[in-house]
């Protein structure tokens, strides 16, 4: 078998796949905070085009990629599948593992899946500037760099502990044109509110959602854009699943267990739904401990960010005000999760796990050794279970098909790894 299953340009997907009509209920619907009843579409086209809106809510299972769009995703995709032989051998494990590769993307992850179709959509609609917020910093650069190709404007509002953390995402931002604001700023009243109470604050993802939507609610020629959690997005990243559904045809392997790591869910859900109709498949959404959303958080309707701007999802929730310790996978310390995977995991028909910083770190190491590609932190959560998983197939002698998503690769993210190396993780 070949280690790198490679398509074709032409054998990319031309379509993503919405899971909406395959759900074992209907989604809860977002309420407005204001009347707690279903939200007006009208009140969102204040910041999103109405073509994302349509996907949004849109009952069709297959949706068809624009061209501008494909053509975009050509630069990097489709993306490789790759045989993890020597990782496999290293744990002396039975198991067959397999990984889908997103870190080729030139800002290095999947985000961009969903960047380029955002982008595009917008600037159809003659929006000419789009605010975000960013954590670490990958979701604003996945930003940057698809406004830069449809020569639109884009401001970035970033979680200030990251901004002062992590320079050379702000710097790659700044390289696609992107106007890099660290969160809580003095450019909004959310930003200001919050500074007047505490200056010293260090942000967080929900604060820098408020600040962006307040920015592109205030904007005639603005809209908001968001790289994870609403079904929209979830949508675009399904090219993922997609590509690897034929790229395991081709290994003539079927997947017994998948695994992603868990932020908003935007990865895990590329990965895996256009698999969940198969059905048994164990699909694991794997989160860190110090940002327990799935395996802790409680299952209700929340605001999706601090100030209270944004209308009330069904999902499971840490609370709107959780601020998460300053762990170094910073994409993966949202206190929501997209509502279709929220309702997954109430249904029993994916599992999530929770695992500590050190023990991500300890297999992003085996993984470098073994593999070669230093894996974004995010990605290492997944890379744990895996490894666990493997071994618990060498224990029960099971030839297991595993597959998962390495979502980005680490090299901005060295730091975090110097500091584990010299023990200074806790
Ligand atoms: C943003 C990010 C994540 C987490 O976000 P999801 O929406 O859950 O996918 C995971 N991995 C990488 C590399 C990221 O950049």
């Amino acid at each position: 078998m070949d280690k790198k299953i490679l398509l074709d340009e032409n054998e990319m997907p031309d379509r993503w796949y919405n899971i909406l009509p395959d759900l074992p209920e209907p989604l809860p619907p977002p309420l407005d905070p204001e009347t707690n009843e279903p939200v007006a579409p009208e009140k969102l086209l204040a910041i999103f085009p109405m073509e994302l809106l349509k996907q949004e809510m849109s009952g069709e299972r297959y949706i068809k990629i624009p061209d501008e769009v494909l053509e975009i995703y050509r630069l990097w995709r489709p993306t490789p599948l790759i045989r993890a032989e020597r990782l496999e051998k290293f744990l002396k494990t039975p198991a067959k593992i397999f990984y889908k590769y997103e870190g080729v993307s030139p800002p290095g992850s999947h985000k961009p899946n969903t960047a380029v179709a955002q982008a595009y959509y917008n600037a159809k609609e003659g929006i000419e500037r789009l605010t975000t917020e960013t954590g670490a910093g990958q979701w604003g650069s996945a930003l940057a760099f698809a406004t830069r190709l449809f020569e639109m404007d884009c401001r970035v509002y970033m979680v200030k502990a990251s901004y002062h953390q992590k320079p050379y995402r702000r710097v790659l931002m700044e390289l696609w044109n992107a106007e890099v604001i660290p969160s809580p700023s003095n450019m909004t009243e959310s930003g200001k509110k919050i500074l007047d109470r505490d200056p010293e604050n260090p942000g967080s993802l929900g604060i820098a959602i408020s600040e962006a939507v307040e920015d592109a609610v205030k904007n005639e020629n603005t809209n908001y854009s968001l790289g994870s959690v609403l079904n929209h997005v979830l949508l675009h990243q399904t090219i993922i699943g997609l590509e690897t559904k034929k790229q395991l045809e081709i290994a003539e392997a079927k997947p017994d267990v998948m695994v992603g790591c868990v932020g908003g869910g935007s990865n895990f859900a590329g990965l895996v739904y256009p698999f969940i109709k198969d059905g048994d498949v164990d699909f694991i959404a794997v989160e860190p401990e110090a940002c327990p959303t799935l395996t802790k958080g409680e299952y209700r309707y929340d605001f999706g960010d601090t100030a209270g701007l944004t209308p009330l999802l069904k999902m499971y929730t840490l609370g709107k005000d959780f601020i998460p310790p300053p762990i170094h996978a910073g994409g993966l310390r949202y206190h929501g999760d997209a509502p279709t995977l929220c309702l997954l995991v109430r249904h029993g028909i994916v599992r999530a796990e929770a695992v500590s910083q050190i023990d991500t770190f300890e297999a992003g190491k085996i993984f470098t050794e073994t593999e070669g590609i230093v894996p974004a932190p995010e990605s290492t959560h997944a890379i744990r279970v895996v490894i666990d998983e493997a071994l618990k197939a060498r224990q029960n002698n099971e030839e297991k098909v595993i597959v998962f998503n390495l979502s980005g690769h680490g090299h901005f993210d060295l730091k975090a790894y110097q500091d584990f190396m010299e023990g200074k993780l806790t």
